[in-house]
């Protein structure tokens, strides 16, 4: 990791970015601070009967095109600025997939998996007690984010909704089906990167029975493109999760990798003691040596900054897809460009997640709930939608993937920021503009 925090290296990229794509500076400037950020203590009586004190964050970042919206993160590195720099690229986000939100973001500094269920249960209504009057479906919106789930969402909106004495499911997405959750949320993340994938190589006519893939980070999201890959014949030759990395150039069959990890709840050194262990050999490698194999794509979907300026030149594979947040550091971006390797940008490749949400928003709102089929018909859409308005900037005109889908939410966003005026209009007509 470089030294800079998170948000600065967001900002940098965002002004480099602005600045080539001639946004207005008055844009730029509204987009480097966020709108409100609110901290908070929250209390917790503990299973020994002791109180804790978790500190907690929400960042509406920017809704100049809609509610925020955005995920809460439950970690012990959660900081302001990580969940700013998050929240960021969910205004970003939002815009490259035309749907009417800002961005926001919220997290707590706590290692959830040393609560217990009951405890869990108590920070995630004390979160909600403390934001119960800065979130809201017509102003922010949270969802899920790393290490908080459906249950948790179901509590959240629990809470919000005795607070305010009435049902409102539409304030938090991500919630389980019987509390008015949408069917294909929890596949969503995976079958937006996998549909942006899968673009992406017909306009490259890429093979997918040549393209050898590695998933960093075998989470859900990891989970479901991988599956969704293998399905269209796409080899996916190593994965890894925070215990460690396995590689065979024969290729892992997904589902018993998934069955593997649910069983012994690790990848690494599991996959040779279950049924399926005979058919495939393997080796095992650290999470680093699998960001440099020589693989046709790569994707990160785990944490931010894992490739930075002391590994981008080790990098081997030709296109990165981003599924996780930030993975790639903005000192990174141009090392991978000079070597002609091509970064598929996490505003547009993980934003499946973000636009079922909306979706989910949207049936609460209607009160209506949508087929699977229809939400995913819907999903391919707003994706093809979303890729084809990048690839438009980006092929052959010799800026990277992630300037031209940036270049695409900049200008929706100044779109709307500049529609009561910018600075020609007023500084020319000297207020005698109504006529
Ligand atoms: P998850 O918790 O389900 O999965 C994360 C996986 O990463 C786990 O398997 C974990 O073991 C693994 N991991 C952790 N540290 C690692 C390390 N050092 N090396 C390799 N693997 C490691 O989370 P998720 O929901 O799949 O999210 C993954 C990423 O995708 C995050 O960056 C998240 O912000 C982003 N994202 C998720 C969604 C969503 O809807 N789930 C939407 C947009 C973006």
């Amino acid at each position: 990791m470089a030294s800079t925090d998170v948000f600065s290296d967001a900002l940098t990229r965002l002004e480099r970015i602005g600045r080539d794509a001639g946004i207005d500076p008055d844009v730029i400037a509204a987009l480097c601070q966020p709108k409100a950020v609110l901290t908070a203590s929250i209390p917790v009586r503990m299973h020994a009967g002791n109180t804790r004190y978790f500190t907690a964050y929400r960042c509406r970042y920017n809704d100049a095109r809609g509610p925020t919206k955005g995920g809460i993160r439950y970690h012990p590195d959660v900081t302001r600025l990580e969940v700013q720099a998050l929240a960021l690229w969910m205004t970003l986000k939002c815009a490259v997939v035309g749907i009417p939100y800002g961005g926001g973001k919220g997290g707590v500094v706590v290692d959830p998996k040393t609560l217990t269920p009951m405890e869990l249960e108590r920070l995630s209504r004390g979160y909600m007690r403390a934001m119960a009057d800065f979130v809201g479906p017509e102003t922010d919106v949270p969802a899920p984010d790393v290490y908080t789930n459906a249950r948790i969402m179901g509590w959240m909106a629990d809470e919000y909704e005795t607070i305010h004495r009435c049902k409102a499911p539409s304030v938090i997405t991500g919630k389980p089906i019987a509390l008015g959750g949408s069917l294909g949320r929890d596949e969503a993340t995976g079958r937006g990167a996998y549909l942006v994938i899968r673009r992406y190589a017909e306009r490259r006519a890429l093979e997918p029975k040549q393209t050898r893939v590695a998933i960093q980070g075998f989470g859900n999201a990891g989970y479901h493109v991988a599956r969704l890959l293998q399905r269209d014949g796409y080899r996916i030759v190593a994965a890894s999760d925070s215990k460690g990395a396995i590689h065979s150039e024969a290729g892992f069959d997904v589902e018993s990798l998934l069955q593997q990890k649910n069983e012994s709840r690790k990848l690494e050194g599991v996959y040779c003691h279950g049924s399926v262990c005979e058919l495939v050999q393997h080796e095992r490698i650290s999470n680093e040596e699998l960001l440099e194999l020589d693989v046709d794509l790569l994707i990160p979907a785990a944490l931010e900054g894992v490739i930075h300026e002391g590994n981008a030149d080790r990098i081997r594979a030709q296109t990165i897809a981003e599924v996780a947040n930030g993975p790639v550091e903005a000192a990174a971006d141009e090392i991978l460009r000079e070597r002609g390797i091509t970064v598929l940008p996490d505003v547009l490749v993980n934003a499946g997640g973000v636009t079922v949400s909306y979706f989910e928003w949207v049936q609460n709102r209607q009160g209506l709930t949508w087929p699977l089929d229809e939400v995913r018909s819907r999903l391919e859409a707003v994706m093809n939608e979303a890729f084809d308005a990048m690839w438009a900037e980006f092929d052959g005109h010799g800026r990277s993937a992630r300037a031209a889908a940036y270049g695409v939410a900049l200008r929706r966003i100044e779109e709307t920021l500049l529609a009561g005026g910018d600075r020609a209009y007023f500084a020319g007509n000297g207020g005698r503009a109504g006529r």
